[in-house]
């Protein structure tokens, strides 16, 4: 059996691109950054990264990509959103400008900078059973004005949640189908198992 390697793209608008990038370069994938429609048709899955999603979602519409990665996430393109990017795949969004729209595809609704905007980054460790050794060896989960899940549909499973701390039960990492967004940001730590999983989650639905 040959096995062609897939090709992930990164939209690349706005916010930490490079350093989704490398980690998909580290894990021997085949990375691109997505700027143009023609892009989104030429690609097996999507990365949307963290970074500002009221300005991700304005670049998004100026560079005509809305339609067409609604169209690929709808027809089961598999996506990894991290922070802004899990509010870009969110299908309702708590407490927005009502001008503010997303790409959708999770069942969630999201709260943006839910941890309050005093709190505007810090660490946590999280146990995620998903990923290798995720029950015996926690992730170290980097937070950065960032989202939580408010609620969840039937078919949203829960991947992680804040373990203590005022914040503890809030879910933030969840995975639906082929799309799985984070709360945090694993781009930022050395730590690629959260990019593993997606890659590995690529490798089983792409034929
Ligand atoms: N608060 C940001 C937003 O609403 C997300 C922050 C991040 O991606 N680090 O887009």
């Amino acid at each position: 059996m040959s096995e062609s390697p897939v090709r992930i793209g990164v939209l690349a608008l706005q916010g930490d691109v490079r350093e989704h990038l490398r980690v998909l370069g580290e894990l021997g994938a085949v990375a691109v950054g997505v700027r143009r429609p023609a892009e989104v048709e030429s690609i097996d899955a999507l990365i949307i990264p963290g970074g500002e999603s009221t300005t991700m979602d304005k670049l998004v519409r100026a560079f005509d990509l809305q339609e067409p990665l609604r169209k690929r996430l709808a027809g089961g393109m598999p996506a990894y959103g991290s922070c802004a990017g899990m509010i870009m795949l969110a299908d309702r969004l708590a407490d927005a400008r009502p001008d503010q729209e997303t790409l959708g595809g999770l069942d969630i609704t999201v709260r943006r900078n839910a941890f309050g905007r005093q709190v505007d980054s810090f660490e946590h460790d999280l146990h995620m059973p998903a990923l290798r050794d995720g029950v015996r060896d926690p992730l170290r989960a980097v937070f950065i004005r960032a989202p939580w899940v408010e609620d969840l549909g039937p078919q949203v499973e829960v991947l992680a949640r804040v373990e203590e701390g005022e914040a503890a039960g809030r879910v933030v990492a969840v995975r639906q189908g082929n799309i799985v967004a984070t709360s945090f940001h694993p781009e930022v730590t050395r730590d690629a198992r959260v990019h593993e999983y997606f890659v590995g989650l690529v490798r089983r639905v792409v034929p």
